[in-house]
């Protein structure tokens, strides 16, 4: 694909090309946002579209597969590309800019992978479950935001974690980046909206189905009074333990901000689940507040 213009919509995917727009929009006194996303569009990502659209006067969004925070190879691989149908869901939302970089364009062969440093939020969860999951993820968006330099990026609670690593990530580097957020969006059933979701049987989508229902359990017996964390996981777990080709990577109660595992919830509180569906890697969080 080449860079051009698609009934107004601009395709870039050469990353001098992006920054050297993007500087020019800059300098003509106009906000830009940013909505990374690895592509395969659904209704999550177009939510953080629209709220980009309000926030400011450009909108571009990134779609690129980031090998680098994939731990597992098969992962990488089967993870669905739909490039046409991405750019045209682009066009229907009235997206400026479609960044879509080639691998070798956003990782030049021989440069040296430089040193990061994640923050505390990135050590729990995701981080011990995926290893370099969160390297990759810090690395990429921080090239895209020294490419792109938007005022505004955006990202959705869907992966809570990866927003905070992303806050502490601008905060500890100074990038000046407003980071927004968005809620979930699910089906009408409840299941969190993902990519990889098409990967799964419709039998798979019925027993991810139990993901959010273990959350809307754990809100329930927190809004009834329940405080004790070990008493709520341990209910929590009965209910999945004996469900077939569904296994449980984690399921844990962390302080919303610090993410540390927490005995009491006394303050705003992640309940933050993975599981494995037909082989499928999900993940889906909610906030629990006290009573
Ligand atoms: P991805 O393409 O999966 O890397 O996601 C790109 C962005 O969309 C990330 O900020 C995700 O958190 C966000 N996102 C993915 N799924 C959803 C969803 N169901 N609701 C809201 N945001 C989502």
């Amino acid at each position: 694909m080449t860079n051009g213009n698609l009934h107004g919509m601009k395709i870039v995917t050469q990353t001098d090309k992006m920054s050297r727009w993007a500087r020019e929009t800059r300098k003509a006194g106009k906000t830009i946002v940013l909505v990374p996303t690895m592509g395969a569009l659904h209704a999550g990502h177009l939510a953080l579209f629209r709220e980009g659209r309000r926030k400011g006067d450009v909108l571009i969004v990134s779609i690129f597969v980031n090998p680098a925070q994939f731990n597992d190879p098969s992962d990488y691989e089967r993870y669905p590309r739909e490039l046409e149908t991405d750019i045209e869901k682009c066009r229907k939302e009235k997206v400026d800019v479609v960044f879509a970089p080639a691998k070798d364009g956003m990782y030049p062969a021989g440069e040296r992978p430089e040193r990061i440093l994640l923050p505390d939020v990135a050590n729990v969860l995701e981080g011990p479950s995926r290893p370099g999951h969160f390297e990759g993820v810090v690395r990429i968006v921080s090239k895209l935001f020294r490419i792109v330099e938007p005022h505004v990026a955006i990202f959705g609670l869907k992966d809570y974690q990866q927003v905070r690593v992303i806050q502490e990530m601008v905060k500890g580097q100074k990038f000046p980046v407003i980071i927004l957020s968005c809620p979930t969006v699910r089906t009408r059933e409840g299941l969190a909206l993902s990519s990889r979701n098409s990967r799964l049987s419709e039998q798979g989508r019925e027993k991810a189905l139990l993901i959010s229902r273990t959350l809307k359990a754990a809100q329930y017996l927190v809004s009834h009074g329940e405080k004790k964390t070990d008493v709520i996981l341990k209910k929590l777990k009965k209910g999945l333990m004996k469900e077939e080709d569904f296994r449980i990577d984690y399921l844990r109660i962390v302080d919303a901000e610090t993410l540390e595992e927490i005995e009491i919830i006394t303050r705003p509180a992640l309940l933050a689940v993975a599981a494995f569906v037909e082989g499928v890697r999900l993940i889906d969080n909610c906030i629990l507040e006290a009573v």
